[in-house]
């Protein structure tokens, strides 16, 4: 009486890698998890984030993409949420990538955003343009740095067109990080009704 059950175990088993890493949206907390990620999974390039005084880019990108998630998932959506390293790859129908800029001297940044390929910049630009509604500050454009335009995330997902890294503001900037710093599940908010307004049929 136990084949049926070996049979069955093996159809299970044969249609998982399939539906496993199939999510609606990813979203990854820059640096979080850093740098006691780094070593178990092979990271050179450690980058911590930048900071101002106490507050530090890796202990707020999580708060950010914590109320991301909260918000989507509250909208019905399947998310994974992500730290700065992991194993694997995702897919999913929307994928964004959340970090707070810094600049030495200070205040010659501001918001910005990158992303992989012309095939994501509409998707950059509509978010860039409701983004531009909140933030008082200056937005100092797309795939600025090489870290932006080339970022290691982006080869670690498979979602077509709607691939995008956030840079809110400039963290080390002290008026930027005065008005950032008291809204960050806000602007996990944001970003969350901009995905789920992307992904209405
Ligand atoms: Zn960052």
């Amino acid at each position: 009486m136990r084949a049926p059950a070996i049979i069955l175990a093996a159809q299970l088993f044969a249609l998982q890698p399939a539906a496993a890493d199939q999510v609606d949206v990813v979203i990854q907390a820059g640096h979080q998890g850093r740098p006691q990620s780094c070593a178990p999974l092979h990271v050179n390039a450690c980058n911590l984030g930048t900071g101002l005084g106490a507050q530090l880019e890796r202990n707020w990108t999580p708060i950010v993409a914590d109320a991301a998630a909260a918000t989507l998932r509250a909208d019905g959506l399947n998310v994974k949420r992500r730290p700065a390293d992991y194993a694997g790859r995702d897919r999913a129908r929307a994928a964004v990538f959340l970090h707070f800029d810094g600049s030495a001297p200070a205040c010659r940044s501001g918001a910005s955003v990158g992303f992989p390929g012309p095939a994501d910049a509409g998707f950059a630009q509509r978010w860039e343009e409701r983004y531009r509604a909140s933030f008082p500050f200056r937005f100092a454009g797309e795939n600025i740095t090489r870290n932006e335009a080339r970022y290691y995330g982006f080869r670690k997902v498979d979602a077509p067109g709607r691939t995008l890294l956030i840079e809110f503001g400039e963290l080390t900037c002290p008026a930027q990080e005065r008005w950032m710093a008291p809204r960050l599940r806000e602007l996990g908010a944001q970003v969350a009704h901009f995905i789920s307004a992307e992904l209405q049929p």
